[in-house]
């Protein structure tokens, strides 16, 4: 008999074959053909999954005892059958059922490897290298088997499933005899792979990247030597810091955190007194994949007493410290706890905040002392500490200490203590602009002014700047001011000669009516389209530039409101007109004389659109625009 269940999935004879979720055929493709030159970590990725089972099943334990009383002592069986080719890892964990086996070994189960698809580039050569960074779970299996059958049964369930599959667009699922609790994988060995049947070389791999596992893993080798254990099955983080190597707090970083890049940093303490606990916590290198998921959540996991008790105990960390990885192991909290009573709960808050200080005193520390390896650092992670500034007062000010901030100063990243140290004789705010990109914000004309006159303008392009530069109002007394917004007195910072100041004042006298002239005109012209047209202080090349004005919102604030659609209408921009240009000289002078001429509208409206263009918004009209264009373009061929 042979049913089709549906056009996905047929059952014959209690058979039941799948087809993989597409996005694993594409990871299986890869690895089966993978020319991956570290393929031993597939044990590594078996053994972590083994303990991570075992884990599970004593959190259910404590409040359901049954589960873990037909086998109580948790480990992991490696055994070798060279005949038939096969290894096998063996766990007594929680197990999986019908539907655990089908959804987590039949479709991407996190977001790690929905990443490693996403930067699938098709060229295998480079699709490989991805692995090593990644890392693909499970699925690693296939490095060096060609048929691979985990017999899983569930901690509290009667029956037993065997999933099998050659890594080749299908997978099977049957039920079969049960025989205990927990999961058996074997690895049927591909052709060129038998050194992995070779107890010696299994032995090196384990105690290579799996000692820290804190149960313990045993090997049977079929040979003289029987059962041995052969891993230290100790918690790593009871141990003391000396007793462990660095390539050992590597592989344990790996572990916990499901990530593969080294650590930026590791932090192993040991508390005692009023709060007794341990924290083994990293500090990443790279960006982990999910660091911008919208849930926020944060990567280390509570244990108590070396019990795993939750990975999802949102109360332990800020969600502006989510790039944490690791652990804390408290002695104070009860066993049997449950996860609701992990909410509001004292102890987890004061274990919070000692976190929060040991990480914050560690980023100081290296902010200070090693400021490139914290510049490298502050690039991934940077945006999620500023979160920290907008949300949380209790920590804004040592946040807003650690900010690091690009600068018209040089290509470094810079301080706010530097910035105040470097400030002008005369300036008594901080400068900012912010946009979309540093190297635009560097050629901004609204900062042309602060630059002539060597002030020094911090440039911001993170859409959370524009968040916590509203909670911040100073530092250090001096008020935080956005160059795009409101009017800015400059007139303290004039650094020219008297003789230069004498001179522009002249000027500035004998052309005043003029430039009235042409303000009058450009407001006639540019009606609506602008909240306001000014003479300005902050250019001192370009014509003209866009400011908002001093209630209104910030320009690139505005901008991103609009675009997340949260804001209806943008307000007005204020236009303001650089005296000292050439154009802006003759169209003064054009105004005064010939106020009607309609070329001056003409100018209006190209400058208006010129400004809107700097600062990246579209212009309204284009057609017009390029019309404007054309025609001016062809008057200046006419009369030159
Ligand atoms: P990860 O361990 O990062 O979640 P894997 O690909 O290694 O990803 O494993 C996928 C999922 O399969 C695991 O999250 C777990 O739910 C399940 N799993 C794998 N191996 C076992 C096992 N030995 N016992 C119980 N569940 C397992
Ligand atoms: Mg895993």
């Amino acid at each position: 008999m042979n049913r089709e269940a549906n056009s996905n999935n047929t059952v014959n004879d209690g058979v039941e074959t799948k087809p993989f979720q597409a996005e694993v055929g594409k990871i299986l493709d890869l690895v089966v053909n993978s020319l991956y030159s570290n393929k031993e970590i597939f044990l590594r990725e078996l053994i972590s999954n083994g303990s991570d089972a075992c884990d599970r099943l004593r959190y259910a334990a404590i409040t359901e005892p049954a589960l873990i009383k037909e086998d109580p002592e948790l480990s992991i069986k490696i055994s070798i059958n060279k005949k038939a080719r096969t290894i096998t890892v063996a766990d007594n964990g929680i197990g999986m059922g019908h539907d655990d086996l089908v959804e987590n070994l039949g479709t991407i189960a996190r977001s790690g490897t929905a990443a490693f698809v996403d930067e699938l580039t098709g060229d295998s050569a480079k699709d490989v290298t991805l692995i090593g960074q990644f890392g693909v779970g499970f699925y690693s299996a296939f490095m060096v088997a060609d048929k691979v059958t985990v017999t899983s049964s569930k901690a509290g369930e009667e029956t037993a499933w065997q999933w099998k599959s050659e890594g080749s667009g299908e997978f099977t699922v049957t039920p079969v005899q049960r025989e205990g609790r927990g999961t058996w994988i074997e690895l049927h060995l591909r052709k060129g792979e038998s050194e992995f049947l070779d107890p010696t070389r299994l032995r090196h791999i384990v105690t290579t990247y799996s000692d820290h596992i804190a149960l313990p893993i045993q090997l049977d080798g079929t040979g003289s030597e029987g059962v041995e254990t052969i891993n230290s099955a100790a918690a790593l983080w009871t141990r003391a810091k000396k007793n462990v190597s660095d390539d050992q707090y590597k592989e344990f970083y790996h572990h916990v955190a499901h990530s593969f890049d080294e650590p930026w940093s590791i932090l192993h303490n040991k508390a005692e007194g009023r709060l007794e606990y341990t924290n083994l916590l990293f500090i990443p290198t790279a960006k982990p994949h999910d660091l911008f998921d919208p849930a926020r959540k944060h990567g280390v996991k509570l244990y108590v007493k070396r019990v795993f008790i939750t990975d999802d105990c949102q109360e332990l960390m800020p969600a502006w410290m989510r790039f944490v990885r690791g652990l804390v192991d408290s002695e104070d909290l009860p066993l049997n706890i449950s996860r609701e009573m992990l909410q509001h709960n004292p102890v987890v808050t004061k274990i919070r905040t000692a976190l929060i200080k040991r990480v914050l005193g560690e980023l100081e520390k290296k902010a200070d002392k090693s400021p490139e390896d914290f510049a490298a650092f502050w690039e991934n992670f940077g945006p999620v500490l500023k979160e920290g500034i907008y949300e949380d007062s209790d920590y804004r000010e040592r946040l807003v200490e650690l900010l690091h901030c690009h600068s018209t100063n040089g290509d470094q990243l810079v301080r706010l203590s530097g910035y105040v140290e470097r400030m002008k004789d005369g300036q008594d705010e901080i400068y900012y602009i912010s946009g979309d990109n540093i190297d635009g914000l560097r050629n901004s004309p609204q900062i042309e002014g602060l630059l002539a006159r060597g002030v020094e303008v911090l440039l911001f392009d993170d859409p959370v700047d524009e968040f916590w530069t509203g909670v911040v109002q100073e530092y250090k007394e001096k008020r935080l001011r956005s160059v795009t917004r409101g009017d800015i007195d400059l007139s303290n910072l004039d650094i020219d000669s008297d003789d230069a100041k004498e001179k522009r004042e002249k000027r500035k006298a004998g052309t005043s009516g003029e430039i009235a002239s042409l303000i009058g005109a450009f407001k006639l012209a540019l009606g609506e389209e602008v909240g306001d047209v000014r003479v300005s202080t902050r250019l001192t090349d370009s014509p003209v530039c866009l400011v908002a004005d001093e209630g209104a919102l910030d320009i690139h604030l505005e901008r991103l409101l609009k675009q997340q659609n949260r804001l209806d209408e943008m307000s007005k921009r204020v236009l303001e007109i650089n005296p000292d240009n050439e154009l802006i000289k003759s169209l003064a002078a054009r105004a005064k004389e010939k106020p009607s001429d309609p070329t001056l509208v003409e100018t209006a409206e190209l400058l208006l659109d010129q400004a809107r263009i700097i600062e990246g918004d579209a212009v309204t009209d284009p057609s017009a625009f390029s019309k404007r264009m054309t025609k001016m373009m062809a008057k200046s061929l006419a009369n030159g």
